[in-house]
C-alpha cells in the first residue's frame, strides 16, 4: 500500500492518529490501522472464543486477496493484511468493510470487555493500555475524575523530602538486579540499568513525593548515583573476595579513598561505560519516569475526549427503544 492510498483510506474511514497508529470505529469494530509501510489493520477479539471460526474466516479473507493472522501482543487481536494490489477487490476502503462484514457474518465479534471495569456492553472505543478497544464512557469519566483528584491532592500534600527518601530506597532496590548479574553471571545487561531510574521513580511516587518534573530529575540523578554506588559495592565485594579484607576494613578503606579528590576522578573515568549504561537506562525508562500527576490526568482526559462511540446515533435510538419495550414487557 502506497502512502497516498493510506492517507486516502484514513480520510475515508475518518480515523484519528495515536502515535504510529490510526484508530476509529467501523461497522461497530474498534479498528487500529498501522502506518503505511505495513499495510494491515487489527481488531481486538477474544481468540479463545473465536478459535473454531478462524479457519473459515482465514479462507474467506484469503479469497479477497488479503490475509488473516492472529496476534497475542497488545491483548489478543486479529490482524488483517491488505491485498497486495487492489485488483478486483475495489478500494482498500471496501476491503475493510468486507473483511469486517465477513468476521461478523461468521460469528466473530469484537472483544467486549472493558479494561477498566472488566464487564461487557462497551459503548465507546478508546486507546487504553497500548491498544484501541471497547470500554465505557462512564469508566473513562471515572478514570479522568480520579486522576484529576489525585493530581490535586498530590499538589497539596506531596512532599519532596519523603519522595527523595523513597527514591533512594527505590534506587537501592533497582541496583540489585544489575549487581547480582555482574557478580553471579559475570555479565552486564544494559536493560537492567533501566531498573535503577524506574526503581527511584516508583520509590519517589510510593513515598508520596510531589509528582511534577522533580520526579524525573530525581530519577535521573538516582540513575547516575546508582551507577556510582554499584561501582562502590563491586569494589567492596572484590576487596573482600580477592584481597581478604573484612567488610569493615573494605568499607573503611574505600571511604578513606573517597575523601581523596583524585579517587573521584579515577572512579569517574572508570565509570564512563557505566554512565553510558545509566544514560541508556534513563532512555529506556523515559516514557515511564517522565510521567507527572498532571500528565496522567491529561492522558485520562484525552482518552475520554477522544473516545469514539461504537454505535451511531440512529442505532442508539433503536437500542433505547428496545430498552423501553423490555421495560414494558416487564410491566405486563
Ligand atoms: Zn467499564
Amino acid at each position: 500500500m502506497r502512502t497516498f492510498e493510506f492517507t486516502e483510506l484514513v480520510a475515508q474511514l475518518g480515523y484519528t492518529q495515536y502515535g504510529a497508529f490510526f484508530c476509529g470505529v467501523t461497522d461497530r469494530w474498534p479498528v487500529t490501522l498501522y502506518s503505511a509501510s505495513y499495510g494491515r489493520f487489527s481488531v481486538p477479539v477474544s481468540l479463545k472464543e473465536c478459535k473454531d471460526k478462524l479457519p473459515a474466516a482465514k479462507q474467506e479473507i484469503k479469497a479477497m486477496g488479503g490475509k488473516l493472522l492472529t496476534s497475542g501482543s497488545n491483548g489478543s487481536c486479529l490482524v488483517i493484511r491488505f491485498p497486495k494490489s487492489k485488483g478486483l477487490q475495489g478500494s482498500f476502503y471496501t476491503f475493510v468493510h468486507h473483511s469486517l462484514g465477513t468476521l461478523t457474518r461468521l460469528g466473530i465479534h469484537p472483544l467486549d470487555c472493558c479494561p477498566v471495569c472488566r464487564s461487557g456492553n462497551c459503548d465507546v472505543a478508546s486507546f487504553l493500555q497500548g491498544s484501541f478497544r471497547g470500554t465505557h464512557r462512564h469508566c473513562l469519566q471515572g478514570k479522568a475524575d480520579a486522576a484529576a483528584t489525585a493530581a490535586e491532592e498530590n499538589l497539596q500534600s506531596g512532599s519532596y523530602v519523603t519522595g527523595i527518601l523513597g527514591a533512594i530506597i527505590g534506587m537501592l532496590v533497582g541496583t540489585l538486579p544489575s549487581l547480582l548479574t555482574i557478580l553471579l553471571a559475570d555479565s552486564i545487561y544494559a536493560l537492567l540499568f533501566a531498573l535503577i531510574p524506574i526503581g527511584a521513580y516508583f520509590g519517589y511516587k510510593l513515598f508520596r513525593g510531589r509528582m511534577n518534573k522533580v520526579a524525573l530529575l530525581v530519577s535521573i540523578l538516582a540513575a547516575v548515583f546508582g551507577v556510582f554506588l554499584l561501582n562502590f559495592e563491586l569494589l567492596v565485594y572484590y576487596l573482600i573476595n580477592d584481597y581478604y579484607f573484612t567488610f569493615k576494613e573494605a568499607l573503611g578503606f574505600l571511604l578513606e579513598e573517597l575523601a581523596d579528590g583524585g579517587y573521584w576522578l579515577s572512579i569517574a573515568k572508570d565509570s564512563l561505560l557505566a554512565f553510558f549504561f545509566a544514560a541508556l537506562g534513563v532512555l529506556f525508562a523515559w516514557r515511564l519516569i517522565s510521567r507527572t500527576a498532571d500528565s496522567t490526568a491529561a492522558e485520562a482526559q484525552a482518552a475520554l475526549r477522544r473516545a469514539v462511540p461504537i454505535y451511531d446515533q440512529t442505532e442508539l435510538c433503536e437500542l433505547e427503544e428496545d430498552d423501553d419495550t423490555l421495560q414494558e414487557d416487564h410491566l405486563l
